[in-house]
């Protein structure tokens, strides 16, 4: 079989209202490319990529001269055709490769009739639990709806998505406000869900020392894990070394050299799997590998995503050996999706696990142009800004005058 071309569309999908994090703003929607790459044989493969609110359109067409005429059951092959170590300094094409790699194994799936999970290992479960995902929200632009900024916003919202959805681990995402604030917010999650599970994320903006602190003032809850609560191996090894919680990144180990690095001098205990910026599934399930022969513990990432990422997220927490945490994902916060039968549903926390070939999920192809058609009118926006805050830019540690005041709307 052979790859004769790749089509990539940039779509725009309306988010609930804008959401807050240490390093900008998700303004009220997000941008993905979708990847359609199409075969001899008459079977095409889907993918998806992020990139921050922008397209990555013209990245992929770049790539068409390097895929046309691949077979793409050579995945490793392709590795080294479009992501080698030392050629790709020039051009880190990393993220693309693995919508690339998405959409070979959907391809791959589909020849064979089998789900992609059947092709990776083998499913170890039907289904995966997510953790809710909590943002502090600007209200919707439009509606004025959804904002989540008081203390008491923040629990009647964690309320309505366990109601909804049935979530029972919490992930709060900081680092938009001072950490004394989010610590507030965070504790009366905690009491108000005595028996639920909880993590805090502040996109490691915090300085060692406040870090260690906040570490300290939650110990005594019922923590997965701190994620990422400052920058660097360096920084996470100190705040290590002052707490017994457990931490966890996205951020510091997202590639084999940071983890064969954090193995050798631990920084960090928990490797979130991020199937985008680990270059696609497969890399993920062999860090798992190293991760499990270290007894390192490891969960799924999410960098945002619509159904098809979504399912490369569900196919990676199939075949994992042990689930160990809840995974995350943003999905609960969109609106709608571009997938035949629209936004996935959760049970008790849960998503069923795709079973039709490949990754299981098929484009809904009005709902394609419905969103191309937004991305084009309303075009990128630059993630790591706030359209509120115009003069606002992040800084790693953050400093005082930079937070947020929780006593303004917007
Ligand atoms: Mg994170």
């Amino acid at each position: 079989m052979r790859i004769t071309d790749i089509k990539a569309t940039t779509v725009t999908v309306p988010l609930e209202a804008p959401l807050r994090h240490s390093n900008g703003v998700h303004w009220g929607r997000f941008v993905r490319t979708i990847v359609e790459v199409e075969t001899d044989e008459g079977i095409t493969g889907l993918g998806e990529m992020g990139g921050g609110g922008e397209s990555a359109k013209l990245a992929f067409e770049g790539l068409k001269p390097y895929l046309v005429g691949h077979d793409p059951f050579q995945l490793e092959a392709l590795r080294w055709k479009i992501s080698n170590p030392t050629a790709s300094l020039y051009n880190n094409r990393t993220q693309l490769m693995a919508a690339i790699e998405f959409a070979c194994i959907d391809i791959i799936g589909k020849k064979l009739g089998v789900p992609a999970y059947q092709i990776l290992g083998g499913k170890m479960r039907d289904e995966v639990e997510f953790a809710s995902y909590i943002f502090f929200r600007y209200p919707n632009e439009k509606t004025g709806a959804g904002e989540v900024r008081t203390i008491e916003q923040v629990v009647d919202h964690v309320a309505e998505l366990k109601a909804k959805y049935g979530f029972t681990s919490h992930k709060l995402k900081g680092g938009v406000f001072h950490p004394d604030y989010e610590l507030e917010v965070y504790k009366a999650i905690a009491a108000a869900n005595p028996k639920d599970r909880y993590r805090f994320d502040p996109n490691a903006i915090l300085s060692v020392e406040q870090s260690v602190r906040f570490a300290k003032a939650i110990e005594g809850l019922n923590n997965d894990y701190l994620e990422d609560p400052t920058w660097g191996l360096n920084g996470m090894r100190k705040v290590r070394e002052k707490t017994h919680l457990s931490l966890a990144t996205n951020t510091v180990v997202v590639n084999f050299e940071q983890l064969s690095a954090n193995i050798l001098d631990p920084a960090v205990d928990v490797i979130l799997l991020d199937t985008t910026f680990w270059g696609g599934i497969r890399p993920c399930i062999k860090a798992a590998a190293v991760c499990e022969t270290f007894q390192y513990g490891v969960a799924v990432h999410s960098s945002g995503e619509l159904g098809i990422q979504l399912s490369t997220m569900l196919h990676l927490g199939a075949v994992l050996p042990s689930m160990p945490f809840a995974i995350d994902a943003h999905y609960h916060q969109l609106t709608d999706d571009i997938i035949k039968g629209g936004l996935m549903t959760y049970e008790n926390g849960k998503i069923k696990i795709p079973t039709a070939p490949g990754l299981g999920v098929e484009l809904d192809y009005d709902k394609l142009g419905q969103y191309s058609e937004l991305y084009q009118e309303l075009g990128g926006y630059p993630y790591d800004r706030d359209p509120y805050r115009k003069d606002w830019y992040p800084l790693l540690p953050n400093m005082t005058e930079h937070w947020a005041d929780p006593a303004i709307v917007k």
